[in-house]
């Protein structure tokens, strides 16, 4: 069965669909709507969904679900709205909008906090912060839950606490025929196998339970910025640094502009610049020890490295990544941080097409590695380093040098590449989504299609 095309829904059949959720429908014409259609990434707006179904609880995603399946309608699940390509949205489609759906509960005797479907990492920061506690979240903080401990989700505590998904303990999920099915270690344990890694492809998620871990309310987290002539001496140092720094501490080289903040001097303002920064998730007068090593590097343009409070870590650059700026992200895993890549990645830092145009290197390992492989389906985990390319843009014609750009610095770690799931991981994956999602309703993500119908 097709779910792509659009078919004529009379107002009575939406009237109906109206009456039989608690949330609120939006369709064209409404005041709201152009807010409701609209997701992060500006580069997908405009798209116009024939429904957005803004859920007040798994009832209405069932409702909203069994509706999409019996008039034939594309089904886009929106969460925090966070992806990059764009597919919380849709054309002539449902967009099923969760982020209504965004309660934390923190349960801090079990140390476990139930959080909504539609919840960003803020929510849950917030509340699990108040009791000391807290799980490997976002490094922006409007970035949505679902979709990122989905997808794996890498965050600053990851080397101490594992990704977001290693962290889930349980989900409450909405097929697509419509039932509401549990998934923990002792109950449809192969849902949540799939559920850590394997994307949005087998249901959508109305809860999920994390376990939590102490952590703060001080951690030792920040940036260090160096001038980029000191790029290369830095990768140099990070590589040998990372493999053998302790699990607290979580590392990301960034080569970026410097940001217009009043704590960098100003004559560095919009500057091709590298920087270091680091959170340690263990005891606060511990951090300098831990990255000594890389503050030998170079004489720092500003060295921000030091006590803060985790909230300020999680929210320091959410500034530079507003809802509305264009952009592309793309990604490898690196086996290796070699001489020649290294050289490579500060040629593209200073062919950077524009100032939103990082390259970040992030240090993986630690509790991350300790995980082998098929116990879940995020692959890969003795990768030590992730690339990632993040462009931002303001003006729509820049679009196509800044995804370019993108696209080449990933390019140049081309034989270091490791991108698919692995075969066994990927057949299971297959096999899982045969039996929760045959006709592929759920196709607007990282998808894997169904082989048997
Ligand atoms: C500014 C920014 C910063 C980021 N930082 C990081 C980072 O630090 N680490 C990292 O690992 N990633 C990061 N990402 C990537 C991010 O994790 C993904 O884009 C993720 O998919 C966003 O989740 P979301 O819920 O906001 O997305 P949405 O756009 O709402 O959804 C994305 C996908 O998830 C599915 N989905 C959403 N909600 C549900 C649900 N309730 N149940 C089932 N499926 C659902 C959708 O179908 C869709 O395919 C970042 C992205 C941005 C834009």
């Amino acid at each position: 069965m097709s779910h792509t095309i659009a078919p004529v829904l009379g107002e009575a059949t939406i009237q109906e669909l109206r009456a039989a959720v608690k949330g609120q429908i939006v369709t064209p014409g409404d005041d709201d709507y152009a807010e409701a259609s609209s997701v992060w990434n500006g580069a997908h707006d405009g798209h116009t969904p024939a429904i957005v179904v803004r859920c007040a609880g798994a009832a209405d995603v069932i409702t909203a679900v069994g509706f999409a399946r019996s008039t034939g309608l594309t089904i886009a699940v929106r969460g925090g709205g966070h992806s990059v390509a764009g597919f919380s949205t849709c054309d002539d489609g449902m967009v099923i909008d969760l982020s209504e759906m965004n309660a934390v509960r923190v349960d801090p005797i079990a140390m476990r906090a139930t959080v909504g479907g539609g919840a960003v990492w803020a929510d849950v920061d917030h509340e699990t912060q108040a009791h000391g506690l807290g799980t490997t979240g976002g490094l922006v903080s409007s970035t949505g839950v679902a979709g990122f401990t989905l997808g794996g989700g890498i965050g600053w505590t990851m080397r101490k606490f594992g990704l977001a998904c290693d962290n889930l303990a349980a989900a409450d999920v909405v097929t697509a025929d419509g039932r509401l099915v549990h998934a923990s270690e002792s109950e449809n344990a192969d849902l949540l196998w799939g559920l850590r890694g394997g994307g949005g492809n087998f249901g959508i998620v109305t809860q999920f339970e994390f376990d939590l871990h102490p952590l703060g309310p001080m951690v030792y987290a920040g940036p260090i910025f160096y001038p980029a002539a000191a790029a290369r001496d830095l990768l140099h140092a990070f590589r040998e640094w990372a493999p053998n720094a302790p699990d607290e501490v979580t590392a990301i080289v960034n080569l970026t502009s410097a940001p217009p903040l009043p704590v960098i001097p100003e004559e560095w303002h919009g500057k091709k610049v590298a920087a270091f920064l680091a959170t340690s998730a263990g005891a606060v007068d511990e951090g300098p020890g831990l990255v000594a090593a890389i503050r030998q590097v170079a004489e720092p343009i500003a060295d921000l490295l030091g006590p803060m409070p985790y909230n300020v870590i999680q929210t320091l650059i959410d500034p530079l990544w507003p809802k509305g700026i264009e952009a592309y992200f793309k990604a490898t895993n690196l086996a290796r941080l070699d001489d020649d890549l290294i050289d490579r990645l500060c040629a593209a830092h200073l062919a950077a097409p524009g100032p939103q145009c990082e390259i970040h290197v992030h240090q993986m390992g630690g509790a991350i590695a300790r995980v082998h492989d098929g116990a879940t389906a995020f692959a890969e985990r003795s990768m030590p380093f992730v690339l990632n390319a993040v462009t931002g843009w303001q003006e729509s014609e820049a679009g196509p040098a800044h995804r370019d750009w993108a696209r080449a610095v990933i390019g140049a770690a081309s034989d270091e590449a490791r991108t698919s799931y692995g075969e066994d991981t990927y057949d299971r994956l297959v096999s899982l989504k045969n039996r929760y999602d045959l006709t592929n309703l759920f196709h607007l993500n990282q998808n894997i299609p169904p082989t048997g119908s």
